[in-house]
């Protein structure tokens, strides 16, 4: 979806620059819940026959941008999906239709008050047979969502621009506007007054310009969903940049409203970068045989229109998160709305990770902003159960923030080596990208990927509701070990316990050590080796976890180990070693997990002497992550992560 503008918070920065440290933010459910609310017809979804699929459309739309009216033709190219004599399109009745033909012969047509366009084919079709129709219409647009078809001005200059996201393409031209079915390919050609320029999605094949009117023609060659095709005509002024992407230098064409030429071209450098981190992080840019592009358009946010998005102005953290739906979104859509976090959640957290390679001091205000909103209530799932609630679907705190948050989350179980192949994997993914996926797609891939079971993260944190609240008490030796006992309680009792790494950051005034625990199970004791004397204990200091009302302290009782433990070498290889100096219990057991939790290996070990080496036997064991865990008596209970 797209994201509005609700404010800029600016921070002086010295007595000479002004910076906009913040960027924005956006208040999505504000904005957009109103826009929905307002639009009961908002509810209808597609009432297109299930017995074709759509492979091509060719669209010729011709208007004035001083006057809110189409005259358009739009013909589509179809193959029967089960025999039929009829097949129904999406269409206001707002729209009037001329005619329809089929092999240039008029064809009969009755356009119906579900808003849907219903054709009698001249020859009955069996399944998989291929045909087209014409259909030639005019008149004034719908008006729904955020407004579809919008005929507006800017410096006194009229405007006509398109935003059907998510059932306004019927709004303007007949369609399959579901969320089942993506075109092909598609050709737009608009005509219009030529003062004026449009654009549209794809690659510009001509512009001619006879008498009064200009046509401009674009070709699309990826499958595209319709409420993704979009044009836009006004005195723009385009300008061109470039980006390397590998072998391939893509052009970046920008159409821009001419009192806002010098800010676009100053500030387009900032979705290239984008573009170049995307392409190399994710997966190749979805459509590198054509362009990416920006127009200008009135309304306050952004719309990720297909290879073209549509901008009201250059703000980074729009201009990224827009780009980032080119792959989540657009390239892989959601597959129903009770998923709409598979576009929103991934955008944004594509927008973070931006701003984290970009602009670190936005980074975190931006984390920390997500954060505060997350957990202002304790409830609330990210994964949809009610579709009829608009609001619900695009709740900027569970959508976008909670969706981006769990990403972020699941990054930091995983390692980025591992994350970032998984999502890699599910944008190659041949049964979702250019088509539609569900959660349990990307699930599914994430678990292929990894080898790691994810039924708990899901569990927790896309289908639960609510978020952690850690309590941290410890203690050090004399050995500078410390001794860390994590309690949790939780915020929503669909989980009663989130299993998950913390970090925890030990500090005095001037050192500091981070070392990450992992809670299996609440109050787990465990031990670290500070290497110093800390007073203070931070909790998740660089904000991967959605937690609140964390807190720390330094209560444990003293501990009584004498011993100095050391875990070595880890990356293990064949045979890992447990040193320990003056053990203070006789006994130690060793026990090794799989990831997974299973137990792989144990064995309990006799510690009279004063240095005892203990021997773990790592030869058989596959590659992959692992747990040791060591107790002897009441004293030393450690836990400690062991990759091979
Ligand atoms: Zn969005």
């Amino acid at each position: 979806m797209k994201c509005i503008l609700l404010f800029f918070l600016f921070i002086t920065v010295g007595s000479t620059a002004q910076l906009p440290l913040c960027k924005q933010f956006t208040d999505i459910p504000a904005m957009e819940q109103r826009a929905f609310l307002n639009q009961s017809n908002m509810r209808n979804v597609s009432q297109a026959s299930p017995n074709y699929k759509v492979n091509f459309y060719r669209c010729t739309w011709k208007c004035d941008p001083a006057v809110r009216y189409i005259d358009g033709k739009v013909v589509a190219y179809f193959t029967a999906t089960a025999p039929t004599s009829s097949i129904v399109f999406d269409l206001t009745t707002r729209l009037t239709v001329d005619s329809v033909t089929s092999h240039n012969q008029k064809i009969g047509f009755t356009q119906q008050a579900n808003q849907t366009l219903v054709l009698q084919l001249p020859v009955a079709l069996n399944a998989l047979q291929k045909d087209s129709v014409a259909m030639y219409y005019h008149g004034v647009p719908d008006n729904t969502g955020f407004g579809s078809f919008i005929q507006s001005a800017h410096n006194n200059v009229p405007v006509i621009w398109t935003l059907s996201e998510p059932y306004g393409s019927k709004d303007w031209w007949p369609c399959r506007s579901g969320m089942d079915d993506k075109a092909d390919s598609l050709d737009v050609t608009i005509l219009y007054p030529s003062q004026y320029k449009g654009t549209s999605n794809g690659l510009l094949q001509s512009e001619t310009t006879v008498g009064n009117t200009t046509t401009s023609f674009f070709k699309h060659r990826y499958p595209i969903a319709s409420y993704l095709v979009a044009f836009s005509v006004t005195n723009f002024a385009v300008f061109n940049n470039t980006v390397q992407l590998g072998n391939t230098v893509l052009p970046m064409v920008t159409y821009v409203y001419p009192e806002d030429l010098a800010t676009f071209q100053a500030d387009t450098h900032l979705v290239l970068d984008a573009m170049q981190l995307f392409h190399n992080t994710f997966a190749p840019y979805p459509f590198i045989k054509e362009k990416y592009g920006h127009t200008q358009f009135g309304w306050g946010g952004g719309m990720e229109h297909q290879t073209n998005t549509f901008i009201t102005h250059t703000d980074a953290n729009l201009m990224a998160h827009e780009l980032g739906h080119q792959w989540f979104g657009d390239k892989i859509t959601c597959g129903s709305w009770q998923d709409i976090w598979l576009n929103e959640g991934f955008a944004t957290f594509a927008a973070d990770y931006y701003f984290e390679k970009f602009d670190t001091a936005s980074s975190r205000i931006t984390l920390a902003i997500h954060l505060n909103n997350i957990v202002s209530q304790p409830d609330g799932k990210v994964w949809i159960e009610d579709t009829s609630n608009v609001g619900r679907i695009f709740d900027g705190r569970l959508s976008y923030d909670k969706g981006a948050y769990t990403l972020r989350m699941l990054r930091f179980t995983l390692g980025d080596s591992l994350f970032f192949k998984g999502l890699r994997q599910y944008q190659n993914d041949s049964a979702l990208q250019y088509r539609f996926a569900r959660t349990a797609d990307f699930k599914r891939n994430m678990e292929t990927a990894t080898g790691r079971n994810l039924d708990y993260f899901f569990q927790q944190w896309i289908y639960g509701e609510g978020y952690p609240s850690f309590t941290v008490n410890w203690s050090q030796n004399n050995n500078n070990w410390a001794r860390i006992k994590v309690s949790e309680t939780t915020s929503h009792p669909s989980v009663p316990f989130f299993r998950t790494p913390l970090a925890l950051t030990f500090k005095n005034a001037t050192q500091q050590k981070t070392v990450v625990v992992q809670c299996n199970t609440n109050n787990d004791e465990s031990w670290a080796d500070i290497g110093f004397v800390a007073d203070t204990v931070w909790v998740d200091k660089d904000l991967q976890l959605i937690s609140k009302n964390n807190k720390t302290a330094k209560s444990l009782a003293a501990s009584t180990v004498q011993n100095e433990i050391k875990i070595y070498p880890n990356p293990v290889s064949s045979q890992l070693y447990v040193s320990l100096k003056n053990p203070s219990e006789k006994q130690m057991l060793l026990q090794l997990f799989a990831s997974n939790g299973q137990l792989v290996w144990k064995r309990m070990f006799d510690t009279p002497g004063q240095d005892e080496l203990l021997q773990v036997p790592f030869t058989l064991n596959p590659r992959g992550t692992y747990l040791l865990k060591a107790d002897a008596g009441n004293s030393i209970h450690l836990i400690k992560k062991i990759v091979k």
